[in-house]
């Protein structure tokens, strides 16, 4: 046994004292008016009205608002999305939702409000766009939570240092805006910003949460560097180089107001433990300002298409993958996506189909046809002058040429394929938002993304897909996926479209993916990051050694924030006061 647990912890039975144990409010209580439609767990009407008038006196009542109706629960577009619950709900709209929503201007106001809620015990939720779809969105993972709203004012790019080619901003600075200032200011020539397949999400909340994006950058965390932190007792931190003075800061502004240290975004580690790690899909801090590498322009750039024919060359397409990926032969974040992945953007299911049953290989066959795309389609890239382009293609184009029947496309071979010309664009690091259309393969559609690690090899691959593929149809839905290739693994991404509007639907997309996860479990996969509805779930899956690492994370949640006020149950993770099991998300049946 690990010997880090204290006394009075779980590892002894008794690490929640039952006096003390905060439980989920009653969701059959009727609504006082004037009260949200939750309020946070153990906190009774005036309490919160008392809250509320406080955290007005801190942000002004213009940056607070209290979600007590229903109506205030309509939003559900990607483009203008809701900040107070899930738009792709599978338990229903109103289940993850926040009591109240603030928007802070400044750090100082983040300051205050995160000691108030020490003071009235109330729980936050930080975000920073709440464009986390497939995730929970800006929801909460405990209802009522206050959900604090980031971007809304802190949403400046306070720095582009082209010499240094790296920028620092706020919460707010969505990828689309960062693209936008380079371009403004004539700087696409000299940097690029490495884009998720949707431009409309934050640099931060997505860097912090281990999102991925598809140039040589597409590590968002690995090309982080330096944070700014409020920790959940108020202290602010700067991570790495940033926690050494600037000699020429002014030592009476207000820390957060210093110049920092003109080496934070230039190295990473600082000195002793690097702490950045604990603030990534964590409960731990509000992270508040974040330096981002970005790319040099490559002086040169190449997108290209392979279509791979048969399903079952899958095989061997990733065994080609690993050793052109290792050696950097692949430069980019490449992705070889499902049929049913590119077509669902290029057309609603109805377009394809009559039928209410899962495609079948004859009808996935027929779309790949007439799609002009192999069963399997590899979008990848070359960055660099024309000779090095030339060269590198000539490998890969020979290593490809191994299946039967691959073609190879440049996107000006193909100007109608929307896809093609959409990637084209995101290995570039130009943001769109044309991935969104692949939601609406079903009417009303949501989705859940199931996205579990796979190693680079045939065999890992076929195995993930198989079994995949065979719960999606088991559960009367299409298998939609792609395995987007990191430097030594491939997430897969299993994109799990439902119609939100069938509470049938729901059930089977939640029995779907809490089946994959079990499914993967057992043989030795896990997902790299989840929606909130399935974060416990996934947390137990991670369970080496008697929950060494949960016990590890739960001592360092208790030690930096004992009233659990910060992101209660984030990951997982829930502070010592919380009775977790009454906030179990209830399982739902095929
Ligand atoms: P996006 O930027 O893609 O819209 P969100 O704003 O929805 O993403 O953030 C996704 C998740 O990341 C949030 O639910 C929260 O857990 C975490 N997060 C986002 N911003 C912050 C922040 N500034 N500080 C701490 N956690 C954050």
């Amino acid at each position: 046994m690990t010997n880090f647990v204290k006394p009075g912890s779980e590892a002894d039975g008794s690490r929640r004292d039952p006096k003390l144990a905060i439980r989920r409010p009653n969701p059959e209580a009727s609504q006082v008016p004037g009260d949200p439609l939750v309020l946070p767990p153990g906190i009774d009407g005036s309490t919160f009205k008392k809250f509320t008038a406080a955290v007005a006196d801190i942000t002004g009542s213009d940056n607070v608002t209290v979600i007590s109706s229903a109506e205030q629960l309509h939003k559900q577009d990607y483009l203008d999305p809701s900040k107070a619950h899930d738009m792709y709900h599978i338990l229903g709209k109103g289940y993850f939702v926040s009591s109240a929503v603030v928007a802070p201007r400044d750090v100082s106001e983040v300051q205050a409000i995160v000691r108030l809620c020490n003071e009235f015990e109330i729980p936050l939720w930080p975000f920073s766009v709440g464009r986390n779809v497939g995730y929970g969105g800006a929801a909460p993972r405990v209802p009522g939570s206050i959900g604090l709203d980031m971007g809304r004012h802190m949403n400046k790019i306070l720095k582009v240092d082209v010499e240094g080619a790296y920028a620092l901003v706020e919460p707010g600075v969505t990828f689309s805006d960062l693209h936008q200032y380079l371009v403004d200011n004539n700087l696409r020539d000299k940097l690029w910003v490495d884009v998720p397949d949707l431009g409309g999400g934050s640099v931060l909340g997505n860097t912090i949460e281990r999102g991925v994006g598809y140039t040589p950058y597409g590590d968002h965390f690995m090309m982080h560097c330096g944070m700014e932190v409020i920790l959940p007792d108020g202290t602010l931190v700067r991570t790495g180089m940033g926690a050494l003075p600037n000699p020429d800061a002014d030592p009476n502004a207000p820390p957060h107001e210093q110049e920092p240290n003109s080496t934070w975004q230039l190295f990473n580690y600082g000195f002793g433990p690097y702490n950045d790690g604990i603030f990534s899909q964590s409960s731990l801090g509000i992270v508040v300002k974040m330096g981002v590498w970005l790319m040099v322009n490559p002086g040169g750039y190449q997108s290209y298409l392979i279509t791979i024919p048969k399903d079952e060359d899958l095989h061997q397409a990733v065994e080609i993958i690993r050793p052109l990926r290792t050696s950097m032969v692949l430069q980019n974040v490449p992705t070889l996506r499902h049929i049913l992945l590119d077509a669902a953007v290029m057309g609603d299911r109805a377009s394809y189909t009559s039928s209410k049953k899962p495609l079948n290989d004859e009808e996935l066959d027929e779309i790949a046809k007439k799609l002009n795309l192999g069963r399997w389609n590899f979008y990848g890239a070359l960055y660099g002058p024309e000779p090095i382009r030339q060269v590198m293609w000539e490998v890969v184009k020979k290593s490809f040429s191994a299946i039967p029947g691959a073609k190879f496309y440049f996107p000006e071979d193909m100007p109608d394929n929307v896809v093609l010309q959409t990637r084209d664009l995101t290995l570039q690091g130009i943001p769109t938002t044309t991935e969104l259309k692949w939601v609406n393969w079903l009417p009303n559609g949501a989705h859940l993304f199931f996205s579990p690690i796979a190693k680079v090899t045939g065999p890992d691959a076929t195995a993930q897909y198989e079994v995949t593929r065979r719960r999606c149809e088991e559960a009367g839905f299409d298998f939609i996926g792609t395995f987007v290739v990191g430097m030594r693994e491939m997430h897969h991404i299993v994109c799990l479209v439902f119609d939100r509007s069938d509470p049938a639907s729901c059930r089977r997309a939640h029995w779907l993916i809490s089946t994959l996860i079990d499914d993967a479990a057992k043989k030795g996969w896990g997902e790299y990051r989840t929606h909130l509805a399935l974060m416990d779930q996934i947390a137990g899956t991670y369970n080496f050694n008697g929950n060494a690492q949960m016990r590890l994370n739960e001592a360092i949640k208790d030690a930096l924030d004992p009233k659990g006020i910060l992101a209660p149950g984030k990951n997982g993770i829930w502070p010592r006061r919380y009775d977790k099991e009454a906030f179990t998300v209830p399982p739902s049946e095929l």
